[in-house]
């Protein structure tokens, strides 16, 4: 805590108390987050400007909070930057009057379009000097930006960057930039653009941020009470402040709430509520049923047949509840009895997608249910032969303004969990009375609404039943859950030990199959030739906030696919590789093409193996520089409902790789693979 607790120089004398939080001195703390890799100095920057904005200008945490994650809002409000790379080049072309020649030409050198900002910036004579940028300006500037739509919507944007640039680095314009040295310091054009990239790259995660905040919070509180946190405050408050947002993640809600009753008061004012949708639950894999009945041995625990399909988030707000939506999407279905929202499980809103279950929902609701959050599956259905359809026939869905009339393939919502009925929470409650009261409240509806079907055993021989049973109900395994006490309550955002999969085709293999992200492409052979016939594939280290190539596939492909692949892959095509693309440099291993980190793949694989061609863990396994790498890796289908940070980590494939070989070793059971 000792960087914590020093007095620095107050950098910005001119920021006065009460006035808008300078971006230039948001840009400081970036750039010195920058330039190192040590997380306990990234969090202490982070925390004493945090400190910093509490003491003069409370009323812009929140958009100095959004900055720092790199988000505009909640991500249930769908609002996205990520601009693409031509509409920021012409960006900042036309404000800084370079050419775009050899704007391109900069990005192919330094791979960043920030630094390329930041150098042509530099360069520009100064004619004027702009009024310089503040935090809650540049929040303001980049969400008009995002939300421009219609006619002409690329100028206008455009516009929009130039407006923001041309008044980026008042204070430095003309200076050169040394960007070997320092990465080009910090550049507020940099940041800028990075920001509207989507991409700081800063190493800046935003757990960070959240613990950063934590301890702003309490050190400012205690201050003005005469007094300094010890460790067990700040622990405390980070504790706090972490179990509240696991509830309720949005920032918009909370930090308010926090400016107006101190971080320890924040659990009493701001739970779990309809509206805001939780990170979900998500489980940790198994290779045998023997395997989780040594975890849960002597346990009670259930084995709820795993749907394959895609996970929603429903919560339901009746008109005459007591309690009302702490936020509505934007497309909320409205109906007699209330207002339903549907939410995906990276918090999308996925009401479009889905009319005909917010038309349905009135039917499945007891009258005397106000209001509740659903964690469930939503999976084809045959209206016919009355039974659940393979996940690709889920897949032919449209995405997005769908009309109930128009829709061929109709979906049943089955219900495993509830997390929130007629104002309370209940996630602190353990399963079996969530299960009794999700069973009270609901009328399944067939072919509409169904409740997870399950079995409580712990006989080897009764789960082997049910996964077959499971299996021929076109489901694709089994999820065994504990059933009491605190280890069974819910986590929301936590890969638990307490939520066991086991899937059909995990009992050979390796225990899960991984997404990955697919980084570059080979020309194929013979008849592929026209097409990409292998790809490269990636997983993704959050702590360096690298891709890391993990193998080669080309195997699980039709050639529909691989002619639609080549249509989507074409387009995203790069001229090299990014510079947070970890990857071997052998002559031997490169790509014939690159890509953008864009489309995530679910793979299976017969087994992990060490090599030196790819990068995968590499840090983390021991294997004298060589990656991980999957074996035999075969296609299974396109994750849309993952970003690329969301592929496999490169923890995960170390974890996987070491629990292989324990097993192989030992001959006896993994070991828990719990951190
Ligand atoms: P992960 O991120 O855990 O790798 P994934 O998206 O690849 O997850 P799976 O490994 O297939 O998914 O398993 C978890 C998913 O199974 C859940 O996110 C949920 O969508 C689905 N699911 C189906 N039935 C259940 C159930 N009874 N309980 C919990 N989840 C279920």
């Amino acid at each position: 805590q000792s960087t914590l607790t020093s007095k620095t120089k107050d950098p910005y004398p001119d920021w006065k108390a009460g006035e808008p939080v300078p971006y230039a001195a948001l840009c400081t703390t970036f750039s010195k987050i920058e330039m190192t890799t040590k997380r306990l100095e990234i969090l202490a920057h982070c925390s004493l400007f945090l400190r910093q904005v509490l003491r003069l200008t409370p009323a812009d945490l929140l958009p100095t909070v959004m900055l720092m994650i790199n988000k505009l809002a909640a991500d249930y409000a769908g609002i996205e930057l990520g601009i693409g790379e031509s509409l920021i080049m012409k960006a900042i072309s036309e404000s800084t009057g370079r050419n775009l020649k050899q704007i391109k030409a900069d990005h192919n050198d330094t791979g960043d379009l920030g630094l390329v900002a930041a150098k042509s910036r530099s360069k520009q004579p100064t004619m004027f000097k702009p009024k310089p940028l503040t935090v809650r300006g540049v929040h303001q500037g980049l969400m008009t930006i995002a939300l421009i739509t219609g006619q002409n919507a690329q100028t206008r944007k455009v516009d929009g960057i130039k407006k923001l640039l041309s008044a980026a680095d008042a204070a430095s314009a003309g200076k050169a930039i040394d960007i070997e040295k320092d990465k080009g310091g910090p550049s507020e054009s940099k940041y800028i653009v990075r920001t509207l990239e989507g991409k700081l790259r800063l190493g800046l995660a935003e757990k960070t941020v959240l613990v950063a905040l934590s301890q702003a919070m309490i050190f400012h509180e205690m201050n003005q009470k005469g007094k300094t946190p010890s460790s067990a405050d700040l622990l405390k408050a980070e504790s706090t402040l972490k179990s509240v947002y696991s509830e309720l993640p949005s920032y918009e809600v909370i930090i308010p709430k926090m400016l107006e009753v101190g971080i320890m008061k924040l659990p009493e004012k701001c739970k779990l509520q309809p509206g805001v949708p939780l990170k979900p639950m998500l489980a940790k894999p198994t290779k045998s049923i023997t395997e989780v009945l040594d975890r849960f041995e002597g346990k009670d625990f259930t084995c709820e047949y795993k749907y394959d399909g895609e996970r929603a988030q429903i919560h339901f707000v009746a008109h005459d509840a007591a309690v009302g939506l702490a936020t509505e999407a934007p497309n909320a279905g409205k109906s007699e009895k209330g207002v339903a929202n549907i939410f995906s499980r990276n918090s999308e809103d996925l009401s479009k997608k889905y009319p005909d279950i917010l038309a349905n929902l009135p039917k499945w609701i007891k009258n005397d249910t106000k209001s509740f959050v659903l964690d469930c599956e939503t999976v084809a259905w045959d209206m016919v032969e009355k039974k659940v359809l393979a996940f690709q026939q889920l897949m032919t869905r449209k995405r997005k303004d769908v009309k109930v009339e128009d829709i061929k393939i109709k979906v049943c919502v089955f219900a495993f969990d509830i997390l929130f009925l007629n104002g309370e929470p209940l996630v602190n409650k353990s399963l079996r009375e969530r299960r009794a009261l999700l069973h009270s409240a609901f009328d399944p509806v067939e072919g509409e609404f169904a409740f997870a079907t399950y079995g409580n055993t712990s006989d080897l021989e009764e789960i082997q039943n049910l996964l077959e049973e499971s299996v021929k109900a076109s489901c694709e395994g089994l999820m065994v859950k504990m059933l009491d006490g605190p280890e069974s309550s819910y986590e929301p955002s936590k890969r638990s030990q307490n939520w066991l999969k086991i899937k059909k085709d995990y009992l050979s293999g390796v225990g899960d199959s991984l997404d990955l992200v697919v980084l570059g492409a080979y020309f194929g052979k013979g008849k592929r030739t026209s097409w990409y016939g292998a790809f490269l594939l990636a997983c993704y280290n959050p702590s360096t906030q690298e891709f890391e190539t993990v193998c080669n596939i080309g195997t699980g492909f039709s050639e529909a696919l691989l002619e639609t692949l080549h249509e989507q892959l074409s387009a995203i095509q790069i001229d090299k590789p990014k510079p947070f693309y970890k990857h071997s440099t052998g002559n031997k291993d490169q790509p014939d093409v690159w890509f953008e980190p864009r489309f995530v793949w679910e793979v299976r694989t017969a087994d992990l193996t060490l090599s030196p061609r790819y990068k995968a863990a590499a840090d983390e396994v021991a294997g004298g520089g060589k990656g991980v790498s999957l074996r035999f890796p075969r296609f299974i289908k396109e994750r849309e409902d993952k970003k690329p940070e969301q592929a496999s980590t490169s923890r995960m494939i170390a974890e996987m790789y070491q629990r292989q070989e324990a097993v192989s070793k030992s001959n006896g059971p993994s070991v828990d693979d719990d951190f």
